[in-house]
């Protein structure tokens, strides 16, 4: 015990040594010459970055403001987002008409909370996400992050259950390829192999990670699961039409018709997690709609605000409300998000909106998605390129391996910002991107993956 602890002492005390002495970067400052900002050169010892080995990863870029699909670096540089701050920036940074909604916002009543409480802006967003989205999808609670949303979906199917005398439906199912947020509870839904599954053995619930039922065999898989099982599960959980950051899968709608009919036919309930695809990322400002298909529950979240501060939700249908509108106040939902439905995020998800309906971004997608098909057509054949493909605002070269930190480094050079992961280098750009711009980013992976 007492050996182990000296050693973690003197590893404490090398550690500080290193740290103090790379904040300077000095490859970075190396790259980019002189004209590191004090903050930047202090606060690297400190500020702790995410999915990031901080001994060795690449230093990160300083940057000091956002316009459009525009990053701007502390060095002038500019550089042309494809990832739009994982895909949330839907309408491009610094939108106008969300800027002006937040200050005024901000004059008004930054934040005030919901307990007791109901604010203007928090009810006129419930009432206009029960409107947007499809059939009696009703009932909106807001969270403050997407994983927290997801957490809520999975105990409001638990609870309603519960709430309906029913005991034991404490699993759900979930699906490869899946990512569905970062916390406990959520990390436990996520594919067991590409999510932290295996290194939090022990600390997680076991639910049923399965195939999507892409095919008959599988289809009738999932059939047997649900009537073996379906009095231990509360419902099945899924990504519509595009499976995010667990790999940019896609599959067909007829996929999510095929869950639809095996959750009535079990009688489990059906979650839509449409956190990465809601807002039109797809083509259609929801994945459910262009299924047709409407879930018991769906979580929105990252483009809800349209980027600009952390909100999201969980809606249930009437019927899953319906299980927790009682007399007794132990059918209450549980839950309560300290910062929910902060009124300054309302304001912005809102003036969001106001944007899917005055301006053309369904149109906007479906042009970037012809032009991300034409401009990544000529990474297939490459060394290494396995797969491209392209669906709504999202395009993905999938390779056979990668060296993420060296691709990085050479999209910076070319004046981009991409951010591979796994195997695949993807775009996610703004829906209201320009042609220039996301020609300029077809053309940086498409000369990066040229490269021997
Ligand atoms: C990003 C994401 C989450 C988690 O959202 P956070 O805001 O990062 O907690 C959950 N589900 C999906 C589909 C996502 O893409």
């Amino acid at each position: 015990m007492h050996g182990s602890h000296a050693a973690d002492q003197r590893h404490a005390e090398a550690m500080a040594a290193e740290i103090s002495l790379r904040p300077t970067a000095a490859s970075y400052h190396a790259a980019i010459g002189n004209g590191m900002p004090g903050w930047y050169d202090e606060g690297r010892a400190h500020a702790w970055l995410p999915y990031s080995q901080m001994k060795t990863a690449a230093p990160p870029l300083p940057v000091v403001g956002t316009r459009g699909s525009r990053i701007l670096l502390a060095d002038g540089r500019e550089l042309v987002d494809g990832v739009a701050s994982w895909w949330t920036a839907c309408h491009g940074y610094n939108h106008p008409h969300i800027r002006a909604a937040v200050a005024a916002q901000l004059d008004t009543m930054p934040h005030v909370m919901l307990g007791g409480l109901l604010h203007e802006p928090a009810a006129r967003l419930a009432t206009r996400l029960a409107t947007l989205l499809p059939g009696d999808l009703d009932h909106v609670f807001f969270s403050d992050s997407g994983s927290v949303a997801v957490e809520v979906a999975m105990k409001m199917a638990v609870q309603s259950w519960i709430n309906r005398g029913v005991r034991g439906r404490t699993r759900f199912v979930a699906f490869r390829g899946g990512y569905h947020g970062d916390t406990t509870g959520t990390m436990a839904v996520c594919d067991p192999d590409e999510g932290m599954h295996s290194l939090f053995r022990g600390l997680l619930p076991e639910h049923l990670i399965v195939d999507l039922p892409v095919d008959e065999a599988r289809t009738e898989a999932l059939d047997r699961l649900l009537a073996a099982r379906a009095d231990e599960i509360a419902g099945i959980l899924v990504e519509p039409l595009v499976q995010g950051a667990g790999g940019m899968l896609f599959h067909d709608a007829e996929v999510l018709r095929t869950l639809r009919r095996l959750a009535d036919r079990h009688d489990v309930l059906l979650i839509f997690d449409e956190i990465f695809v809601g807002f039109g990322r797809t083509g259609t400002l929801f994945a459910c709609e262009a299924a047709d298909v409407v879930p018991d529950i769906v979580t929105v979240g990252k483009a809800l605000t349209g980027g600009t501060l952390p909100l999201a939700a969980t809606v249930a249908s009437r019927r899953v409300f319906g299980a927790f509108w009682s007399d007794d106040p132990m059918h209450a939902l549980m839950h309560g998000p300290t910062y929910m439905g902060n009124p300054l995020a309302c304001a912005a998800a809102l003036a969001s909106i106001d944007l899917f309906a005055r301006e053309p971004r369904l149109d906007q997608v479906r042009a970037i998605e012809t032009q991300l098909g034409a401009g990544l057509a000529s990474c297939r054949g490459l060394p290494g390129v396995v797969d491209v493909r392209v669906r709504g605002a999202i395009g993905v070269v999938e390779l056979d391996r990668i060296d993420i930190a060296a691709l990085k480094a050479r999209f910076v050079e070319q004046g981009v910002y991409i951010r591979p992961f796994g195997r695949i280098v993807y775009l996610t750009p703004a829906l209201t991107i320009e042609a220039d711009d996301l020609a300029r980013l077809t053309d940086a992976i498409v000369a990066v993956l040229s490269e021997p």
